[in-house]
């Protein structure tokens, strides 16, 4: 086994960057900082490389590269252990969130695992027992091993070099790398991406600083895995698939076939609530005794529908009767489930969770550009609760684009 995986890496990552360069780089760089110039000091930085896999052939018809995929989903990844130059907490958060940015783009599911992922990632120095021993600081940052089956256990593994300074905020001195830019551009090899010839975009072989995803980017990773899955339930899938709606849910939901008011009591005399636009998915969390209204959540209120305008996914057996006064929120969404104000738009197809983190059960799916209410925050701010047509869960806040102060949003953390 050892064997055929140095034998892999010799043929995946050629040496095609000497190691001579990053002497040289040190001695201009110190002369950059020595003069205080800017320009010189990122003149010198820049050759840094990512890894020293081949530079994309120049010519490519498109931009991006492919080698590999994964023919499997979900596919997993779990983080080994923490960098020497950074705290463990913050280190994790910053994988995390490269790794999540590439699931919210394509159709292929991440989910971490605590330990021996199929992508392993770990902090390695010089000879790790992969046959591409690391550099030291500066040069080559970090590599991955493309998913072929053949590599065994390093097929998709990531490794990052520990002698680098790991930095998760911008950097102040020429030699800090950014985490997350680095971590999310090697996961761009562990899933199958090759160096780009499009300059502009993250697979570009050169680091450069602080980079997310480019078009490029998107292109090429839906290439291999199509775009997000409308599975999971958007409002956007037309399919009687039952939708979980939320943790205190039946698991049965209602779509409405036209518009339709919601009331406080079932009944078409009872006082009207709120207007319900056709087509909204509703949980339904109770009906009454004869069947034919259903207590439904929706933007956060409670109240009644008449059924025989919605359709109906999943079994209403599961449905308990309710009081025609209806039931207290089941799952009491703690300090305020009440609209702040602030907002947040999805720059993605975003997954919704049950918590603050990757590692909880997805809930729904919120649409590219869907605007939904943030109700609040983890202690972080790097995972919002919101309300997604009355469905309330967590979304990463750093695929949202967030309007209004997020200071002002309750804390809460599950
Ligand atoms: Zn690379
Ligand atoms: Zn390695």
């Amino acid at each position: 086994m050892h064997n055929q995986s140095k034998y892999a890496l010799d043929c995946l990552l050629r040496p095609s960057v000497t190691k001579s360069i990053k002497g040289g780089i040190t001695g201009v760089l110190l002369l950059a900082v020595m003069l205080g110039s800017a320009a010189l000091a990122r003149a010198a930085v820049r050759p840094m490389r990512y890894d020293d896999l081949n530079s994309a052939p120049p010519d490519s018809a498109e931009n991006y590269v492919t080698a590999a995929k994964w023919d499997k989903n979900p596919v997993t990844y779990s983080i080994d252990n923490c960098p020497r130059s950074l705290d463990c907490a913050s280190a994790k958060q910053a994988v995390r969130e490269a790794v999540e940015a590439w699931d919210a783009v394509c159709g292929l599911t991440l989910n971490e695992f605590t330990g021996g992922g199929d992508i392993a990632i770990s902090w390695e120095r010089g000879s790790h027992g992969d046959g591409n021993p690391f550099d030291g600081p500066g040069g080559i940052l970090a590599h991955a091993f493309f998913p072929v089956s053949w590599l065994g256990d390093l097929a998709g593994d990531l490794h990052l070099d520990d002698d680098e300074t790991w930095v998760v905020t911008p950097a102040t001195v020429p030699w800090q790398v950014d985490l997350k830019t680095t971590v999310m551009h090697e996961a761009g090899h562990s899933l199958g991406m090759d160096h780009t010839s499009d300059p502009t975009a993250l697979m570009w072989e050169e680091y450069t600083g602080i980079r997310g995803l480019a078009p490029d980017d998107i292109a090429g990773i839906q290439a291999l895995y199509g775009p997000p899955t409308p599975d999971e339930g958007g409002p956007a899938a037309a399919t009687p698939a039952p939708v979980p709606p939320s943790g205190q849910s039946t698991g049965v939901t209602a779509t409405a076939t036209t518009a339709l008011r919601m009331r406080s009591a079932p009944g078409t005399s009872a006082q009207q609530i709120a207007s319900i636009p056709s087509q909204t998915q509703l949980p339904v969390l109770g009906q009454n005794a004869a069947g034919n209204w259903l207590y439904v959540i929706y933007n956060g209120a409670q109240g009644w529908v008449a059924g025989w305008y919605c359709n109906i996914y999943g079994s209403m057996s599961n449905v308990p009767v309710v009081p025609d006064s209806g039931i207290a929120p089941a799952n009491p969404p703690g300090p305020n489930p009440v609209p702040t104000g602030v907002t947040a738009q999805a720059t993605s197809n975003i997954r919704m969770r049950s918590g603050p983190g990757t590692e909880f059960a997805q809930i729904t799916t919120v649409p590219v550009n869907t605007v939904v209410n943030v109700l609040a925050r983890n202690s972080a701010a790097n995972w919002l609760y919101v309300d997604f047509n009355g469905t309330k869960g967590w979304v990463a806040a750093w695929l949202c684009t967030v309007s209004g102060d997020l200071n002002t949003v309750p804390v809460r953390d599950s």
